[in-house]
């Protein structure tokens, strides 16, 4: 079915979808309301549609107004002379608008002796397909390099073409063999409109949409580790553009910050996840000019679905006067959290230095119940409160940086304490369940600061 509505005893085109073709009617303007010498063609005659470019002084797509278009028609240095006359039936804009300058109930100027029963479409601006004879610029200076139609002058020259191709009222223009660049009809010396026939043809024949033949997935990562999300699709000149959107936002282009990078490939890397990426949606939006496809939705998890493989047997194996070098604590099968008895005091925390040892699998993965807070005595006996119970410091995701006040894992670059947010109580200790990640050392060497108290340094209890 044709985008075009015909009125063949106007000769005016209107578009029956102006969100896909838009087409601006100017035969009222400038006096060119019957161009030509006003001679007649029928509609259902006509057996031609030809292809030309403006010209122009300068290479690529360039915007003209109609005295503009008057103006190279009456240049004397286009290859084929000066015009004496207005041409073309349709020019179209960079931005796509297609302005209809001639009746196509009237024959128009483009290629005489091949102006009867004819259309002839003007892309404003000079092109080059690189293959055929190298065009000049109407100045006679020959263009400089390959330059291609703007997309959207593309794509509206496709629309309109096919919309001319399937339409009813045009009986005799029914496929590609009625369409020709302005330099394969018979005798013609100019380089219009740039490119073979061949590639004439291609720019008017629809582009397929891209299609995803592999849809990207969702992974998870350890912090600091490079997060890789690909997607495969068919389709031709495709590009690609990943999005992202956090919990709260809406969906926007993954920009080249902080470690994104391939954002516009089919394989788009996030390096060195943080923490707060953690649930982070991201897709691709795949474009070429036959369209546009949106993959699923996947997300990055940072540290957050580890299996569970062993846990810290009881909080009462970690409590015993500080400081107790070498004292060693049982933790479960297969390990054993063993005190260096050094002690520090930052803030209002106090943080036990300790080696988690003893397993006998290298795995980032496992769970660990550590003590957040507990309960000490002071010297003269009394046992001091949990003066914030709720608050642990660990409460959001959240690696464990340098200095005591924060938790230092000082023998490895790369390891980190993720609480998942489960909290027991045993024996007047409190237990977080967390997870150990250590991306780059073995794990039974990871040192560990952990804070046993939440007590003011000032207190009697530290
Ligand atoms: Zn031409």
């Amino acid at each position: 079915m044709s985008i075009l509505s015909i009125n063949t005893s106007t000769g005016i085109v209107t578009s029956t979808n102006t969100s896909q073709l838009r087409i601006v009617t100017q035969t009222g303007s400038t006096g060119w309301n019957n161009n030509l010498t006003n001679v007649a063609q029928t509609v259902g005659n006509i057996n031609r549609i030809t292809i030309h470019y403006t010209g122009a002084n300068s290479d690529g797509p360039v915007d003209m107004t109609l005295s503009g278009l008057n103006a190279t028609w009456e240049n004397p240095n286009r290859p084929e002379g000066a015009w004496i006359l207005p041409g073309y039936h349709f020019v179209i804009r960079p931005n796509g608008d297609v302005w209809q300058i001639g009746r196509i109930n009237r024959v128009s100027f483009g290629a005489a002796p091949h102006n009867t029963n004819n259309i002839h479409i003007a892309v404003m601006g000079l092109f080059w397909d690189g293959v055929s004879a190298r065009p000049r610029r109407n100045d006679g200076t020959l263009i400089a390099s390959a330059r291609d139609f703007a997309e959207q002058q593309r794509t509206a020259l496709q629309r309109l073409v096919q919309g001319l191709l399937t339409n009813s009222t045009l009986p005799r223009v029914t496929g590609n063999n009625h369409v020709y660049g302005h330099r394969h009809l018979p005798g013609q010396t100019t380089y219009c409109p740039g490119m073979t026939r061949a590639n004439v043809h291609a720019a008017i024949t629809p582009v397929a949409p891209p299609r995803i033949t592999v849809q990207p997935e969702s992974i998870r990562r350890d912090i600091g580790q490079h997060a890789n999300f690909t997607v495969t699709a068919t389709g031709t000149a495709r590009s690609y553009q990943w999005q992202w959107r956090n919990a709260s936002g809406g969906w926007q282009a993954v920009l080249p910050i902080n470690g994104a990078i391939n954002m516009n490939t089919r394989a788009f890397t996030q390096n060195n996840v943080t923490a707060n990426m953690d649930g982070w949606a991201y897709r691709v939006v795949v474009t070429n000019a036959g369209g546009s496809v949106t993959s699923n939705i996947v997300t990055l998890s940072v540290g957050s679905t580890y299996p569970s493989t062993f846990r810290i047997s009881g909080p009462n194996t970690f409590v015993g006067s500080l400081p107790n070098s070498g004292q060693i604590a049982s933790i479960g099968p297969g390990g054993t959290f063993r005190r260096n008895g050094e002690r520090q005091l930052a803030g209002n925390w106090t943080w036990l230095r300790g080696h988690l040892s003893g397993f006998s699998a290298v795995d980032p993965n496992r769970l660990v119940w550590i003590a957040t807070t507990r309960l000490e005595r002071a010297a003269g006996g009394t046992e001091c409160p949990i003066t914030d119970p709720a608050n642990f410091g660990f409460t959001n995701v959240r690696q464990l940086p340098a200095g005591p006040n924060v938790g230092i894992i000082p023998n490895t670059i790369s390891a980190r304490f993720r609480p998942t947010g489960d909290v027991q109580v045993v024996n007047g200790h409190r237990w977080r369940l967390g997870t150990i990640m250590n991306t780059s050392l073995p794990f039974n060497n990871t040192t560990l600061w952990v804070a046993t108290s939440q007590f003011p340094v000032n207190s009697p209890c530290r």
